[in-house]
C-alpha cells in the first residue's frame, strides 16, 4: 500500500492532522482498535485557551510556565497560547458545540489557572471532539481509515522514514495475522500516552507507549520522560481504567476532605484545592496512608450536578453514589506524560519525513508538569499545521526501500505468523507470557516510578528488574500485538526509570524522596 500521509493514531492529533493533510493529498489513518478508541474520548474537563476579555496571552503563558516549574520551552508555550483561540474557533467550525451563554463561550476553571479560560462540553468534552472529528474524517474522500491495524515498526533507512510495517488483524476466526508495509511520503506518529505502564491509571487500554518505542527504534530523541503527571482525583473503586473525577468538580467548588472531615488543602497552597496537580496528588497520597480521601460537592443541588456533570453523575449513580448527598472516594492515578519524542514547532522529529503530534511528543510546552486542559490544546495547535512540501512520489519510495529496508528491521524473519490477539481465551502461550509480563511492568512502575520516588532504589532495584523483563520478552520468537505492546512498554518503562534516576532533585511532577 502507498499513500501521501500515513497517520498512526485516531485521537485528536491524528484525526485533526488528517483533516488538514487531506487538503494536500491522500491520507491513510491506521489505528489499533476502533477509530474512537483513543485517550481523547476520555477527556472530560475541556480545552484551555485565551477566550475572554479579562484574560490575555501573557496570563495563560505564565500559568503554563508556573505549573511546569519553569522547565517549559517558552517559545513553544507562547506559540501554543497565541494560536489557542483560533484552534477553538476552528473546532467550532467543524461542529463542536461548546457550552455557550448569551452568545459567548461559557468558560470554566481548573487547577493552576488564575482565570476562567476552559471551553467545555458538559463533562464529556473529549467525546464530543472525537465524535465530531471522526464524522468529518469519514466524510472526507481523501482519507482511508484502517481499524484494528497495529503499527509494529517504522520503515527507516539513512535517517529517512518511508512508512510503517503494520499488523492487520484478519477476521475474528482467523488463526493468522498479516504483516505488511504501508509506504508513505510523510509518516505521522499520533499514538497518545503511556498510562497503561502503571498499575493505576485513567488512560484507556490503547495507551501503551507504542509511538515512543517506534520513535526510539527509528532513531528519534526523547526528553522529559520522568515527568509523569498523576491525576489527583480518580474514583477510588476497582475499575480499569480508573474513572476520572474531573478537576472541574473542584473548579465548581468541590473540596477535598480526609476521613476526619478536615479540608486538608486549605493550608497547603495559595490556590487550596485548585493547587497544581502534583501538589494535590502528593497531599492525597500522604493522606491516604491515614485513611480514605473524598471529594465533597454536597453543597451543590442535584439539578446543578446532573446538568453540569452528566457523565460523572451517571457513573456514580451506577455504583450507588449520589454526589449531591454522598462523599466521593478518590485516589491519584497515572494520567499524562509531559515528555516524549522531541519535536519542533512543526512536529519535525529529526528523522526525515517522520512527524509527531499530541501526547507522544515533547514540544516543551508542559515543562515538568502539565497545566490542566493544555494537552488537547497542544494536540490541536501543533497538528493544525499543514506539511507543505510532499517530496518524492510513493512509488519512488517503495522502489528505493524494498530489498534492503529490512536490514535494520527486528521482524525481518516474520511474514505471516501464527498468532492472534482477539481475547485471552484464544491467545497463544507466548502472548499469555507477554500479558503476565505487562502486569509485572505495571506493578514495577507504580512502585518505583509512582508519585513519590527514590533515586537509589530506581537505580539498584527497578532498572535491573525491568531489564530482566525485557530479556524475557526478547526470548519470545513469534510476534503479535500483545507481545509487541509488552516490548514497547518495557522499552518505554526503562526510559522513564533511567530519566527518573538521573534527575536527583524534585521538580514538577517528579518527586524524589
Ligand atoms: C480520563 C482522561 C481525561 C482527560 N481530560 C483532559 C482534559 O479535560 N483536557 C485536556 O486537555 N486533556 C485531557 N486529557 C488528556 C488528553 O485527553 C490526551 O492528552 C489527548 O487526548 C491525547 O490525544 P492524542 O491524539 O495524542 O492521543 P490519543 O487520543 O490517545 O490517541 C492515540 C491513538 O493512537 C492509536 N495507537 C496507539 N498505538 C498504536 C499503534 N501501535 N498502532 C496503531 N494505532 C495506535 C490509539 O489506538 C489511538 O487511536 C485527559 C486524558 C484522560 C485519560
Amino acid at each position: 500500500m502507498k499513500t501521501d500521509f500515513l497517520v498512526i493514531g485516531s485521537g485528536i492529533s491524528g484525526l485533526n492532522f488528517a483533516l488538514n493533510a487531506a487538503q494536500k493529498g491522500k491520507v491513510i489513518i491506521v489505528t489499533k482498535k476502533k477509530i474512537i478508541d483513543a485517550g481523547t474520548n476520555y477527556a472530560q474537563g475541556g480545552i484551555a485557551a485565551v477566550l475572554s476579555k479579562t484574560d490575555n496571552i501573557a496570563n495563560h503563558v505564565k500559568d503554563t510556565m508556573e505549573a511546569g516549574a519553569w522547565h517549559n520551552n517558552k517559545k513553544a508555550v507562547t506559540f501554543m497560547v497565541k494560536n489557542s483561540s483560533a484552534a477553538i474557533k476552528k473546532l467550532m467550525t467543524l461542529g463542536v458545540n461548546f457550552e455557550m451563554e448569551n452568545n459567548q463561550l461559557k468558560l470554566t476553571k481548573e487547577g493552576g489557572h488564575h482565570k476562567r479560560r476552559i471551553a467545555y462540553v458538559g463533562d464529556y468534552t473529549g467525546k464530543e471532539v472525537e465524535t465530531v472529528l471522526v464524522k468529518r474524517v469519514k466524510e472526507n474522500k481523501n482519507i482511508t481509515v484502517l481499524e484494528n491495524t497495529f503499527a509494529l515498526n517504522l520503515l527507516v533507512k539513512n535517517k529517512t522514514c518511508f512508512g510503517a510495517q503494520v499488523i492487520k488483524k484478519a477476521k475474528k476466526t482467523a488463526k493468522n495475522i498479516k504483516i505488511e508495509n504501508i509506504f508513505a511520503k510523510k509518516t505521522i506518529l499520533a499514538t497518545g500516552g503511556i498510562g497503561q505502564l502503571f498499575k493505576h491509571t485513567t488512560n484507556p487500554s490503547i495507551s501503551t507507549g507504542d509511538g515512543i518505542a517506534l520513535g526510539i527504534n527509528a532513531g528519534c530523541k526523547t526528553k522529559d520522560m520522568e515527568f509523569i503527571q498523576f491525576h489527583p482525583t480518580a474514583l477510588d473503586k476497582k475499575l480499569s481504567p480508573l474513572f476520572l473525577m474531573s478537576e472541574t468538580l473542584r473548579g465548581e467548588g468541590a473540596i477535598l476532605v480526609n476521613n476526619k472531615g478536615e479540608k486538608f488543602m486549605k493550608n497547603r497552597h495559595l490556590l487550596k484545592d485548585l493547587a497544581p496537580r502534583d501538589v494535590v496528588a502528593r497531599e492525597i497520597y500522604q493522606q491516604l496512608k491515614k485513611g480514605p480521601v473524598y471529594l465533597d460537592i454536597r453543597h451543590k443541588s442535584s439539578e446543578f450536578l446532573k446538568k453540569r456533570f452528566p457523565q460523572i453523575h451517571e457513573k456514580l449513580k451506577e455504583i450507588s453514589i449520589d454526589m449531591s448527598k454522598d462523599l466521593i472516594p478518590v485516589t491519584p492515578a497515572a494520567h499524562y506524560l509531559c515528555g516524549g519524542i522531541v519535536t519542533d514547532l512543526h512536529g519535525k522529529t529529526g528523522i526525515k519525513n517522520l512527524f509527531a503530534f499530541g501526547e507522544v511528543t515533547c514540544t516543551g510546552v508542559h515543562g515538568a508538569n502539565r497545566l490542566a486542559s493544555n494537552s488537547l490544546l497542544e494536540a490541536l495547535v501543533f497538528s493544525n499545521q499543514i506539511i507543505k512540501n510532499l517530496g518524492k512520489s510513493t512509488s519512488t519510495i517503495a522502489k528505493s526501500v524494498t530489498g534492503d529496508i529490512f536490514s535494520y528491521n527486528p521482524y525481518t524473519h516474520v511474514k505471516n505468523i501464527p498468532g492472534n490477539a482477539f481475547g485471552v481465551r484464544n491467545l497463544l502461550p507466548s502472548a499469555r507470557v507477554a500479558m503476565k509480563l505487562k502486569h509485572e511492568i505495571k506493578n514495577l512502575m507504580w512502585e518505583y516510578a509512582g508519585i513519590i520516588r527514590n533515586c537509589k532504589k530506581i537505580k539498584k532495584e527497578a532498572i535491573p528488574k525491568m531489564r530482566k523483563i525485557e530479556k524475557k520478552l526478547d526470548t519470545i520468537k513469534t510476534i503479535n500485538q500483545e507481545i509487541a505492546e509488552a516490548r514497547n512498554m518495557a522499552k518505554v518503562g526503562l526510559l522513564i526509570l533511567k530519566a527518573a534516576a538521573k534527575r536527583k532533585k524534585s521538580l514538577g511532577c517528579h518527586f524524589m524522596l
